[in-house]
C-alpha cells in the first residue's frame, strides 16, 4: 500500500538524501517535509520535480496539518556541536517538542520513526559500543542539550509503543558526513574539507588522538531506508547505524592535507568533554538488515566530498 510520509529536517544534509530515495519508490503517495531552514537549505531539495513532494517551512514542533500520515520520519535537529551548542533551547524544542507535537499527526497504527544518535553513549567506556550499553553521559555538560533531547525522545517513543500501538524505528546514527553538508557546519571531516579548500589550515582540537567512526552518507540513508521501510522486523530499536572503520582525528586530518597540497594542520585547544573514541557494534544491525553493511572507506567517501566543496565554493566565486 502506497504511503503518506512526513519527513521533519528534509532540507538538511541528512534529510534531503534520504528524501531522494524514498521519492525513488512508487510506494510513496505523499512526502510533505517540515524543515525550519535553520541548518537546512531549500538549495538541498532544489533539483526535486515531483507532484509528490512538498515543503512547508515550519518548525516541527509548530507544524499542523489536517491530513494524517501513515509514517513520520523526525530528523529535525542540528547535528553539529556548534550548532546545537549555539542553542541548546532550541535544540531541545527541535528534538522533544518536534517528536511530541508530530506524533499527533499519525494516523492511529502509523509509523513514527527517528534518527537518534551514539551521542547517547557519551563518553563511551566499552568499545564498540552496542545498543544495550547504557552510556556515560554528564547531563549538565556542554552537549547535554543534544545528548539529552536524543534520549528523551527515545524514552518518549519507546514508552508510547509499550502503552500503545506505535509502531517505532528508532536508529543511533554514528558520525556521517558527505555532499550537502554546510560549509560552515563546523563538524570535522566538513570543517577539514573546507578549510583545506580555503584557509589551508586545518583545526584539530588537541592533540587529535580522539577517534571516530566516518560514514558516508549514501551508505548511511541506504541502512535508514531499508529500516524505516520494513514492515516486518524483529527489533524496532534503537539500532546503531555507522561505518565501524575507527580513524583518529589527527589521521582524518592528515588525509585530507594530503589531499589538497599547501594546507596544514594547526592544533587547537580540545573543546571541553570532546568523547575519546566512537566506534558502532554493529552486530543487531547485520541481524535486522541482513546485507547491509556501510562499505564506503573514507578515504573514498572523503575524496568525493572534498569534490562536492570544490564545486560549491568555485560555484559561489
Ligand atoms: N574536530 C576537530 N576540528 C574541527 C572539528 C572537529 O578536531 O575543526 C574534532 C572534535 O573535537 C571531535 C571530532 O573532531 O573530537 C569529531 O567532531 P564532530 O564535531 O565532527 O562530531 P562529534 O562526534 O564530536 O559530535
Amino acid at each position: 500500500m502506497a504511503r503518506s510520509v512526513l519527513v521533519s529536517g528534509g532540507c538538511g544534509f541528512l534529510g534531503s538524501h534520504l528524501v531522494d530515495r524514498l521519492l525513488r519508490r512508487d510506494d510513496v503517495e505523499k512526502l510533505v517535509v517540515v524543515d525550519n531552514l535553520w541548518t537546512g537549505t531549500k538549495d538541498n531539495t532544489a533539483h526535486i520535480v515531483d507532484p509528490r513532494f512538498s515543503l512547508q517551512i515550519v518548525d516541527a514542533e509548530s507544524f499542523s496539518a489536517s491530513d494524517r500520515f501513515d509514517e513520520i520520519i523526525h530528523l529535525a535537529s542540528p547535528a553539529s556541536p556548534v550548532w546545537y551548542m549555539r542553542e541548546p533551547t532550541r535544540t531541545i524544542r527541535a528534538n522533544i517538542g518536534g517528536a511530541l507535537n508530530l506524533l499527533s499527526l499519525l494516523r492511529p497504527g502509523g509509523r513514527f520513526c527517528f534518527t537518534s544518535t551514539s551521542e547517547v553513549y557519551g563518553d563511551p567506556l566499552v568499545s564498540p559500543q552496542p545498543e544495550n550499553y547504557r552510556g556515560s553521559v554528564d547531563c549538565t555538560g556542554p552537549r547535554s542539550s543534544y545528548d539529552e533531547s536524543k534520549r528523551c525522545t527515545e524514552a518518549l517513543l519507546f514508552e508510547q509503543q509499550r502503552v500503545g500501538d506505535l509502531d517505532v524505528r528508532v536508529v543511533r546514527l554514528f558520525n556521517t558526513y558527505g555532499p550537502r553538508t554546510r560549509i560552515d557546519d563546523g563538524r570535522a571531516v566538513s570543517n577539514f574539507v573546507s578549510q583545506a579548500l580555503t584557509t589551508g589550515i586545518l583545526t584539530v582540537y588537541g592533540d587529535g588522538s580522539q577517534s571516530r567512526s566516518w560514514g558516508y552518507v549514501d551508505d548511511i540513508v541506504e541502512g535508514l531506508e531499508r529500516f524505516f521501510w520494513r514492515d516486518s522486523i524483529s527489533h524496532r530499536g534503537p539500532l546503531n547505524i555507522g561505518n565501524n572503520h575507527e580513524v583518529s582525528v589527527l589521521e582524518t586530518a592528515r588525509f585530507i592535507s594530503s589531499l589538497v597540497p599547501g594546507s596544514r594542520i594547526e592544533h587547537h585547544p580540545p573543546t571541553p568533554q570532546d568523547p575519546t573514541n566512537r566506534c558502532p557494534d554493529l552486530t543487531m544491525a547485520r541481524r535486522v538488515l541482513p546485507g547491509w553493511e556501510a562499505r564506503t572507506g573514507y578515504q573514498d567517501g572523503i575524496a568525493r566530498t572534498l569534490e562536492w566543496f570544490r564545486r560549491q565554493i568555485a560555484s559561489k566565486q
